[in-house]
């Protein structure tokens, strides 16, 4: 490309149709960038995620994939869940605002070490309140981890990244979703057994793996092996710390039950007491402000 187009390609990439002007990289997902934007006309934050079409076009299933996750975000609104703004087109690309969830991933405060028990359960609390609430919208997301799991300037928790997940019209004949898909530390028993699965279960067993991170700073299963590791997973074989409480111990070890039928319900989780005190709020985190 000469020095005059590309100078037009990034002038074009930083108003989309002149109603959001675009600025830095705020991270990479698997079909293109995600950028910080801004609403020109009320000054608003957003975080837009532009998508190459040339690239889903070259792999088979990969515009489904992405007019799913349009489709889920639109059906999912709820405060706990990275909400979708509008999506645009252009002949080559997708353009997905979102609003902007400007504390980073879960992750990166996991990274640091374990977190307290309190802090713990409210990140918990909030995450079962957004995954309840797309159960219920018949949604499973089948790719919950830290990673995806986007904090705003009070520090409350969104969920992001519906990249993977499975509406009703997937279900086979039988009732059980058959595609393999998630991240192995935090991927369900019965989705590596590719026996079918259902999607809400196997989205509890991967929020008892993200509590057992949160409590305990380190994965619970691991190896550096993945064969090895599967193995783990398939036969639940994992440690609790000792510096967990009771009640989270027995919440974890409920959770990350091999048979999903055994596995703890959402009613019974958000009856739990130890469950319920997760509600209440905490002090807003220090964030700084965003710069373009
Ligand atoms: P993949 O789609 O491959 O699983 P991913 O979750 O990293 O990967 P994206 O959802 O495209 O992919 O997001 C990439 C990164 O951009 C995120 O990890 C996050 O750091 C940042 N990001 C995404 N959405 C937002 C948002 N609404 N606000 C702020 N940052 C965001």
């Amino acid at each position: 490309m000469g020095k005059e187009a590309e100078e037009a390609s990034r002038e074009a990439r930083k108003l989309v149709f002149g109603k959001y002007e675009m600025g830095r990289v705020l991270g990479k997902g698997t079909f293109g960038k995600v950028y910080y934007g801004r609403e020109l006309r009320s000054g608003e934050s957003v975080a837009i995620k532009v998508i190459d079409k040339e690239q889903i076009r070259r792999q088979a299933g990969m515009m489904e994939q992405i007019q799913r996750e349009i489709a889920v975000m639109r059906l999912v609104r709820h405060p706990n869940v990275v909400e979708l703004r509008e999506v645009m087109a252009t002949r080559s690309r997708i353009f997905f605002v979102m609003e902007y969830v400007r504390g980073g991933e879960l992750f990166a405060r996991v990274v640091r070490g374990r977190l307290p028990e309190d802090q713990a359960r409210r990140y918990f609390h909030q995450l079962i309140s957004a995954v309840d609430f797309c159960h219920s919208r018949g949604v499973s997301h089948r790719d919950l981890k830290p990673e995806n799991l986007l904090l705003d300037e009070h520090g409350d928790l969104k969920v992001s990244d519906f990249g993977l997940s499975a509406l009703p019209e997937q279900l086979r004949h039988d009732g059980l979703l058959h595609t393999q898909c998630g991240t192995p530390a935090y991927v369900a028993p019965e989705v590596l057994s590719r026996r079918g699965y259902d999607g809400a279960k196997a989205d509890l067993w991967s929020c008892g793996v993200i509590l057992f991170v949160l409590l305990a700073g380190f994965l619970p299963f691991q190896d550096a092996s993945l064969m090895r590791m599967y193995r783990k997973v398939v036969k639940a074989e994992y440690q609790i710390p000792p510096w967990f409480s009771g009640e989270a111990r027995r919440l974890v070890s409920r959770l990350l039950v091999v048979n999903p039928e055994k596995r703890i319900s959402m009613p019974a989780i958000m009856q739990l007491p130890w469950f319920k005190k997760g509600s209440c709020r905490p002090p807003p985190i220090q964030i700084p402000p965003p710069s373009p």
